[in-house]
C-alpha cells in the first residue's frame, strides 16, 4: 500500500490543490490530506471549515482521507503510517522553499517528497489570492474544485 501526505494550510483547499491531489491518485493508493493547524498562524477558515470543503471536494472517493494535525509535517506522516509526501510546485518562486523542507524531512526519517508540477491553467490560483477576491466580494467560485461551495 503507497500512501501519501498532502499537507498544507488550505485557506482555503482551491482547484490547484485538488488537482494535485486526483493526480497523484494515479500513482499513490491512498492520499491523507493533513490540514496544518498552527495556533500561531491566523486563517480566514476556521479548522472545521477547511474539513468541510475537503470533504466536499472528495466525497466520492474512498482514496482520500482528511485529517488535522499540530505537529512536525513528518510526524504527522509517520503517525498515519505514509512514506511519502505530495507538494505541488507552481514556479520557481515555491522551487527554494520545497527542494529545503523535503531535503529536512528526508533527512529527518528518510521520508520522501514527490513533487508535481501545477496545471499551467492553475499556476496563478494560491489560497492567498482566493481569500483577497473574498475580502472584496469578488466570486472565486472557479478557483474551487467542482462540486464546491462556500
Ligand atoms: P503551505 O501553507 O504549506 O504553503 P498551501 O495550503 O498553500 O500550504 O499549499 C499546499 C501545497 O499545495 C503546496 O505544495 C503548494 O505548493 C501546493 N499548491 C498550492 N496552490 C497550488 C496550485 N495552484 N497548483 C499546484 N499546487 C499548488
Amino acid at each position: 500500500m503507497k500512501r501519501a501526505i498532502f499537507p498544507g494550510t488550505f485557506d482555503p483547499f482551491t482547484i490547484g490543490h485538488f488537482s494535485i491531489v486526483q493526480r497523484g491518485l494515479s500513482f499513490f493508493d491512498e492520499i491523507v490530506i493533513g490540514i496544518g493547524v498552527n495556533q500561531a498562524k491566523k486563517t480566514l477558515f476556521s479548522v472545521e471549515k477547511r474539513l468541510e470543503l475537503i470533504h466536499q471536494a472528495f466525497q466520492d472517493e474512498p482514496r482520500i482521507k482528511v485529517a488535522t494535525y499540530d505537529s512536525l509535517t513528518v510526524d504527522f506522516a509517520l503517525s498515519v503510517q505514509a512514506d511519502f509526501v505530495l507538494r505541488g510546485l507552481r514556479s520557481v518562486a515555491d522551487f527554494e522553499y520545497e527542494r529545503n523542507v523535503a531535503d529536512a524531512n528526508r533527512n529527518l526519517t528518510g521520508i520522501e517528497t514527490v513533487i508535481l508540477f501545477t496545471e499551467s491553467k492553475y499556476s496563478f490560483i494560491s489560497s492567498t489570492v482566493t481569500r483577497d477576491l473574498i475580502t472584496y466580494g469578488r466570486d472565486i467560485s472557479s478557483f474551487l474544485p467542482p462540486n464546491v461551495t462556500l
